[in-house]
């Protein structure tokens, strides 16, 4: 129960809310939602309401809801030892358990693994590390990051910047200088120049070979992409891409971070992305699905290519010099391990491909002919479905309609939360990995029925 019924009038006055209209807010004309508990994959909020939550947070608690050998873990975890930090060769059981873990389940090639506190600082670890690594390497001048369009890589300065979405940069003063972005491997948006999905990934893999040679390629340190661009989108790689992608920056000495800030633990139905696309990186990003969001923690998985130098420079530079204060922090260790526990035991990797594939087929049964739908995609417990005010023609809606807005709320209106992606109309869902197939016929009807309540 929630004791306290100034809430929202609290919360009006004294939240500033992240990625939120706060002018409507403050002025109590935005949505409010206050959470008061969750189960499974719903939550609760304070007027009762039960929402079916097809998005799992942001992408994020993967095992679902009210876990309690997780809520255990922790418990435990913060009466033994709630804190101590990991500078300078300190760690505690639980760090040291879950990085083993994460080496064990880490696609081949990786070397350790560099504890943060979300997908956003993991990128900014990233970025810096790959500086570091060049410096040592006598290649002061090969720095810049290439991102995509439509990526989603943080919302930090230097994350803010690789990501490609126009919310995030304006008014910013992004993107830094340092970062510079390539054409959005989106077919669904290309395919009216008449190219085939392998001609589109041949035509991304050039536009990146003639970014780099405008650039310099001495002057490229890496290349970062999600496997699946998510809040771009949430668009699966055109056949080829990956393979195209990696021959070019082979050819130029260019490190590859994979993003699998959603894609790690299993959302695509593999527990990578990197090994469901074939992707070598030399840097993984991990966090929602390493501990399913119930404390906050993230990984960055350095490849022994990039480890190796590092270990060389050490004796030069000495130590190493970027931590956070709560960089593997025992308690968000202590929620990874149970949680990478709970993914085994329950076989959610491979519910993740079984229902997920079951979730899109039938959304594609449903939904595929209608007038208004473009596109449905996804991969895995990830799926799209892209509004278009003409399917011939492939028209967009004008954005001003808000018609992907409308539509999710109409379904929330049905019990069902899913989320209007921030560039296009489009529907994402992307469930907990625990979701069955009777939850996933609840999500296609009433995203069937919302689309019809808005577009007829
Ligand atoms: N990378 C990807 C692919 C993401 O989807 C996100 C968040 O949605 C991030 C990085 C940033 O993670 P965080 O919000 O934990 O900083």
């Amino acid at each position: 129960m929630l004791t306290n019924d100034e809430l929202s009038k609290w919360d009006r006055e004294s939240f500033f809310h992240p990625s939120t209209n706060i002018g409507q807010f403050a002025r109590g004309e935005g949505a409010q939602r206050i959470i008061r508990t969750a189960e499974g994959v719903h939550i609760i909020d304070r007027d009762g309401h039960r929402l079916l939550d097809g998005f799992a947070g942001l992408y994020c608690v993967n095992v679902g809801y009210g876990r309690t050998e997780i809520a255990d873990a922790i418990a435990k975890q913060a009466q033994e030892l709630a804190y101590y930090h990991s500078y300078a060769g300190h760690g505690s059981e639980a760090s040291i358990t879950l990085a083993k873990m994460v080496m064990d389940r880490a696609p081949k090639g990786m070397a350790r693994v560099y504890f943060g506190l979300g997908g956003s600082d993991a990128n900014e670890t990233n970025v810096k590390l790959v500086w570091y690594y060049n410096n040592i390497r006598g290649l002061p001048q090969k720095k810049k990051i290439i991102s995509r369009w439509r990526g989603y890589h943080g919302s930090g300065l230097m994350t803010g910047s690789l990501t490609g979405l126009e919310l995030f940069h304006k008014k910013f003063d992004l993107p830094l200088a340092q970062v510079i972005h390539t054409e959005a491997p989106y077919y669904f948006r290309r395919k009216d120049a008449g190219m085939t999905e392998e001609q589109f990934s041949a035509h991304c893999a050039e536009e990146l070979e003639k970014l780099i040679a405008a650039e310099g390629a001495d002057t490229i340190a890496a290349f970062i992409g999600e496997p699946v661009l998510g809040t771009g989108g949430i668009v699966p790689p055109p056949k080829g891409y990956w393979q195209a992608i990696q021959k070019v920056l082979a050819r130029h000495d260019i490190l590859l971070i994979a993003d699998e800030v959603v894609t790690g633990f299993g959302r695509l139905g593999s527990m990578f992305g990197s090994d469901h696309y074939g992707l070598s990186p030399d840097i993984i990003t991990c966090a929602k699905g390493l501990t399913s969001a119930y404390a906050p923690l993230s990984g960055s998985i350095v490849g022994e290519r990039v480890w190796e130098v590092l270990m060389q420079g050490s004796d030069e530079f000495g130590v190493f010099g970027h931590g956070w204060t709560y960089s593997a922090h025992p308690i968000g260790a202590a929620a990874g391990i149970a949680n990478l526990k709970l993914i085994d035991e329950l076989g959610l990797v491979a519910n993740a491909g079984r229902t997920g594939a079951y979730l899109n087929q039938r959304m594609q049964a449903a939904l595929g002919g209608h007038a208004h739908v473009g596109e449905i995609r996804g991969e895995g417990m990830l799926c799209a479905v892209e509004l278009v005010r003409d399917r011939e023609t492939r028209a967009f809606f004008d954005p001003s309609e808000g018609v992907g807005g409308k539509v999710v709320a109409a379904m929330l209106r049905r019990g069902v939360i899913a989320r209007a992606m921030p560039q296009g109309d489009i529907i994402g869902l992307a469930p907990p990995l625990c979701l069955t197939e009777a939850e996933a016929d609840v999500i296609v009807g009433a995203t069937v029925e919302s689309v019809s309540e808005v577009l007829g």
